[in-house]
């Protein structure tokens, strides 16, 4: 049988009772050394990722747009770095997970991964204060929606360890989106301020939200400074994107790119975060 029929049953079966098909070790290495944040990790860690590659090989579909197609190498590519996230995380409701590919629960909510083989241009529409509708053309490194696919440029993947002294990561930035998105009712949008796993820093659940946030929004507000000063009087851009002085989701997802792949840096530069993105994305080392 096709596995694309397959898929729906092994879907359905609880995660336990499912084994991944396992990868294949020449592949591994060849991925994993060519990205040097995962090239970093420890063994343990390696194993554990490599666990949860598996799984999410096994549970997502990946798509060539325009022709392109999508090799072992590529899609195993994709899902080191979309998993690398997950890898010392609670699960999605806030246990320690008793098996590790319970994390990615937090990916749930979607199956498809569309790769472009370069940007994607999209049409835009937005309706503003006094009713004018504006339409635009928007370049995409990638996109995530909120129970929808995945969208990524192969050209900008392919780039993941010249970007990464940059402290970029386009797959990171799409699914730091996804688990921001998780748990949103209908009609929400992700707004930089993820479920915090119980006991976040050693806080009850309001005042670890109530602290996440206006650590969140002074570090927000700091970077937009900086970039208004950088235009306005041609100062010292600050480090990163300045996409991240858009939206405090993108701000999120920006920085948490940075955080995986250039961790000092990341202290130095934001060191308010630090702390609060270690008690997010490993609390459950
Ligand atoms: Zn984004």
């Amino acid at each position: 049988m096709a596995l694309s029929l397959l898929r729906p049953l092994l879907t359905w079966l609880p995660r336990r009772w499912r084994s991944a098909p396992p990868i294949d070790p020449g592949l591994w290495h060849g991925v994993t050394s060519a990205l040097p944040f995962v090239a970093a990790l420890s063994a343990p860690e390696q194993d554990r990722l490599r666990t949860l590659c598996a799984h999410f090989l096994q549970e997502k579909e990946f798509h060539g747009a325009h022709g392109l197609v999508i090799t072992d190498r590529m899609a195993l590519t994709i899902a080191t770095q979309a998993c690398l996230p997950l890898l010392h995380m609670r699960d999605a409701s806030g246990a320690v997970p008793k098996e590790d590919a319970q994390r990615l629960d937090w990916y749930g909510d979607f199956v498809g991964i569309v790769v472009q083989p370069g940007a994607a241009v999209a049409q835009r529409e937005v309706t503003d204060g006094m009713g004018v509708v504006h339409r635009y053309r928007e370049v995409l490194a990638g996109e995530a929606m909120d129970r929808g696919p995945v969208m990524l440029s192969w050209d900008e993947v392919s780039r993941a360890a010249e970007l990464a002294p940059q402290g970029k990561n386009v797959v990171i930035h799409e699914f730091a989106h996804k688990l921001d998105m998780h748990g949103m009712g209908q009609g929400q949008h992700p707004d930089g301020a993820p479920s915090l796993p119980p006991g976040f820093l050693g806080m009850a659940t309001d005042a670890a939200r109530q602290h996440w946030r206006l650590t969140m929004q002074e570090a927000y507000a700091g970077f937009k400074e900086a970039v208004a000063m950088a235009e306005r009087f041609g100062g010292e851009p600050p480090w990163l994107d300045d996409y991240a002085a858009t939206h405090p989701a993108e701000f999120f997802a920006v920085t948490s790119e940075a955080y995986f792949v250039q961790r000092e840096r990341f202290a130095q530069e934001l060191p308010t975060l630090l702390p609060l993105y270690d008690g997010f994305f490993r609390a459950a080392p």
